[in-house]
This record gives structure tokens, C-alpha cells and sequence, in this order.
């Protein structure tokens, strides 16, 4: 497979875009030694980092940095690799990538380097998508997690229950070649138990990554509440002094404002409401419209009410214009801010509506509130052994649960081997394709294409 690929020599800035203290260039294949031969005007010694001028073609200095040379297999792609480490300002990078560019290499597609290494057999699947993760994390949490699915764990993981379906396959198999000895083979115990303890284990892997999934993709929360009940407050509460609030910037969507913050190293994504009016012109009731659909999706709507200014903690007693929000009961969550100077506590609230009291500003309260929303999604803070999955992951793993609990059906009312053996067979196929092992080409396209450049 790797044949296909190694033909072209590929090149790209690796380092982002903008001015910093080193720029990286990379380049992977064949012609990689040939370009350090031209570009440095020596022979590099391989693995090691050499200190040099880099020249153009017509032997002037472009730059001077560090270069280093990896000869195929050892290096990050399988492939020769160059890399060029010099200063990083946007123009004296781009004058090095032309100059290579002009020696029989072409610029590298996004994730075009993780491909190769895929290719190669450097990384599997999941591996190269964790690098992925790994740098578009948001949080330690997150960040944590990808390193262990980049190290292996995740694959690891998937490779021993591959392996267990794999063996209790064969013996089912064998099985079926016994014909007057099927029944006993079958029943004996040993196919169901060993059946039994793979579905545990992979039900085991579900949680850890639907853990990992939650760190990836984190939660929405809806925040509504008439101007003053502290929503603002309520944010900076929640997002803590280690998480800092990030905003969107405004223009990009006139409809709602959005801001992203860290509740114990979970993501929360706030849509906030406040410009959230009804309004004559037709451009801006597409955009309320919108809001509206989000609203809907997500997966929770926290209503903040003036404790000192409202008696009765429903959303039309709050303001008639939240009623909107009544439809959505089941994950309306309203909270009695400023307890500190209402006298409303927890135990005097008495409403039909899920209610919490806190005090934004004196902090109580929040915690109960964090709590809740950790609770909503299932986050468990100890995420040790979570891994950053992504939906193709969850969907995979379900699919080869789903196989392994009609196979069970087969084993355990039909004694059918046969169609057990199938069942197993397509659990397996189902799991390898989180590593690689089994996947159509387009899904690879797919995925490397929405890494970066360079990656
Ligand atoms: P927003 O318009 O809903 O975003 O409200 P803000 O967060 O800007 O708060 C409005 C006013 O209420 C500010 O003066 C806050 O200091 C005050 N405030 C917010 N939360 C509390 C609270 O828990 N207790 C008290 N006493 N005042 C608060």
C-alpha cells in the first residue's frame, strides 16, 4: 500500500503561521537527501544536528538554523525526512519551502505526513488521530488523554479484544467442523463464558470512551435570564480562575453570543441569549430562529433569576417572555442567584422546576451547580482512564457490541455455531476499524484531511 505513496517527495511548514523564535520546515521521501545535499552544501550525518547555513540556488544564505537528516524506516513517517529548523518569520519560511519546492517536491496535503506515517505502519488509526486531538486539545484533561491513545493504550486495548474474538472464533469454527461433536462443544460452557467476558471487556471500553468523548466534545449550556440576574457573574463563577472565558468574536454570528469555559476539565460551550429579542427585521428573525434550533439541541438551559426580585421560580413568573423555555422542562435548570441578599436558600425553594440557589457573587452554591451539569452529561472527574474517542469510535464500538449480543442470542437459543462464528467475525471487523486494520479508503481520506498542514 505504502508503494503508491512513497513515489512523491512531500513538503510543509510545520511550525503555525505567524513570527516565533524557529520556524520548522519538513520534508518526507525519497528526494529528502538530495534536497539537504543542494540546500546545505554538505553531506548530513544521519540523526544528528548540524548547525549550518541553508542556500538558495544560486548560493546565496537564505537562512541559517539546525537541519537533521532520518533515513527510512526511523523517522516520524517511515520515510527519509529532513528537517529544517530555522528562524521563524513568514517570508524567510516561505523563501525555504519555494526554494525546495523548486528541487522536485511538492507541498504536502493537510495530514498528508500522519498518512504516510499510517501508511508505514509507524501509527495505526487511532494513534495518528490522537495526534490530531493531542493538538487541538482545550484542556489538560483532554490533552492527557490523547497522549495516552497516542502511546498506544486505546489501540492496545482494541487489539486484545480483537485477538479474544479471534481465538474464540477459531474454537467455534473448530467446532463446526465436528459436526457430531458441535452441540457439546458448544455447550460446554466454555463459548459462553468466554463470550460473556469479551462483552464485559468491551463494554468496559464504551465507558472509557464515551468518558473521552465527553472530554472531546464537552457540553452545551443554554444561559438565559433578563438583564442584571447575575448571568454574567454566574459565568466567571463557574468558569474558576484557572479557566479562562473565551469568546467568540462577535460579527461571525449576529444571532447569539458564545462562550467557551473549563467546569473541572470538562468543555462547556455557553450559547448566550441575551440578544435573544424578538425582532421586526426579517434578517435578524432568521438568526432567532436559529438561536431557537440551538436551544432545542442542547444539552442544557440554565435560567437565572433575580432571587431578590422574583417570588416564584417558573419561567413565565420570571419573565412571560421565557415561556418558550417550558417545553423544555426535562433540561430546564433554573437558578435563584443572589441568595446572599434575598434570603431564598435551597431549602425555602419550592418550585416545579429543578431549582438551585446560589450566590454568583459570594460563590455559594456553585459548586452544587457544577456538580449538575457534570452529573447531566456523566462526566466523572477522574477521567485516568478515558480516552479522547471520537464518534466513529463509539459508533464502532456499539456496532461490535451489538454483534456480540446476537451472537449470544445464537449461542444461547439456536446452538447455532455457525451463525456465532459470523456474528464474531463481524464484532471483529467492526473493532479493527478504530485501528486501521479495516478500513475503506474513503474513511482514511476523510480523516486525514481534516488534520492541519505540516501535520
Ligand atoms: P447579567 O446582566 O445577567 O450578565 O448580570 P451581571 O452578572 O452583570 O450582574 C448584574 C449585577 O448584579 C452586578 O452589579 C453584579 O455585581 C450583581 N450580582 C450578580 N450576582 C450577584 C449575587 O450573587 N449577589 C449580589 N448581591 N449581587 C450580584
Amino acid at each position: 500500500m505504502s508503494a503508491i505513496h512513497s513515489q512523491d517527495t512531500i513538503a510543509a511548514i510545520a511550525t503555525p503561521p505567524g513570527r516565533g523564535g524557529v520556524g520548522i520546515i519538513r520534508v518526507s521521501g525519497k528526494l529528502a537527501q538530495t534536497i539537504a545535499d543542494q540546500l546545505l552544501h554538505r553531506s548530513l550525518k544521519v540523526r544528528e544536528a548540524t548547525y549550518l547555513p541553508f542556500f538558495d540556488s544560486k548560493n546565496n544564505v537564505l537562512d541559517e538554523g539546525i537541519a537533521i537528516l532520518f533515513k527510512a524506516p526511523n523517522s516520524f513517517t517511515g520515510e527519509d525526512v529532513l528537517e529544517l529548523q530555522g528562524h521563524g518569520g513568514p517570508i524567510i519560511l516561505d523563501l525555504l519551502l519555494k526554494e525546495i519546492l523548486e528541487k522536485g517536491v511538492r507541498l504536502a496535503r493537510p495530514g498528508e505526513f500522519s498518512e504516510r506515517a499510517f501508511l508505514n505502519d509507524k501509527l495505526d488509526l487511532a494513534q495518528a488521530e490522537a495526534i490530531a486531538d493531542l493538538i487541538e486539545s482545550t484542556s489538560e484533561h483532554a490533552a492527557r488523554s490523547a497522549v495516552r491513545s497516542l502511546q498506544g493504550e486505546f489501540s492496545n486495548k482494541i487489539h486484545e479484544l480483537v485477538e479474544a474474538l479471534i481465538h474464540l472464533r477459531i474454537y467455534v469454527e473448530a467446532a463446526i467442523d465436528f459436526p457430531e461433536e458441535e452441540i457439546d462443544f458448544l455447550s460446554d460452557g466454555k463459548v459462553l463464558g468466554d463470550l460473556d467476558s469479551i462483552i464485559d471487556n468491551i463494554e468496559a471500553l464504551q465507558s472509557q470512551a464515551q468518558q473521552g468523548s465527553i472530554l472531546r466534545e464537552g457540553m452545551t449550556v443554554v444561559i438565559a435570564g433578563k438583564p442584571n440576574a447575575g448571568k454574567s457573574s454566574l459565568l466567571n463563577a463557574l468558569a474558576g480562575k484557572d479557566s479562562a472565558i473565551v469568546t467568540d468574536i462577535p460579527g461571525t454570528t449576529r444571532d447569539v453570543l458564545r462562550e467557551h469555559i473549563h467546569i473541572d476539565g470538562l468543555p462547556v460551550h455557553i450559547i448566550d441569549t441575551a440578544g435573544l429579542r424578538e425582532s421586526e427585521d426579517q434578517v435578524e428573525q432568521i438568526g432567532i430562529e436559529r438561536a431557537w434550533k440551538e436551544i432545542e439541541q442542547a444539552d442544557q438551559i440554565i435560567l437565572v433569576a433575580d432571587s431578590s426580585e422574583v417570588t416564584e421560580f417558573t419561567p413565565h413568573s420570571i419573565d412571560p417572555a421565557f415561556e418558550r423555555f417550558e417545553p423544555f422542562k426535562d433540561k430546564l435548570l433554573i437558578v435563584a442567584n443572589k441568595s446572599d441578599i434575598s434570603h431564598v436558600d435551597q431549602a425555602s425553594l419550592n418550585s416545579d422546576y429543578k431549582t438551585i440557589a446560589i450566590s454568583a457573587k459570594k460563590g455559594t452554591g456553585i459548586d452544587e451547580l457544577k456538580s449538575e451539569l457534570k452529573r447531566i452529561v456523566g462526566y466523572q472527574q477522574n477521567t485516568e482512564g478515558a480516552f479522547l474517542a471520537r464518534r466513529r469510535h463509539l459508533d464502532a464500538i456499539e456496532r461490535a457490541l451489538s454483534f456480540c449480543y446476537l451472537g449470544k442470542e445464537q449461542l444461547v437459543d439456536f446452538n447455532a455455531g455457525e451463525l456465532l462464528a459470523d456474528e464474531l467475525r463481524q464484532a471483529q471487523n467492526a473493532l479493527s476499524e478504530i485501528t486501521g486494520e479495516f478500513s475503506a479508503d474513503d474513511l482514511l481520506g476523510r480523516i486525514f484531511s481534516s488534520f492541519c498542514i505540516g501535520k
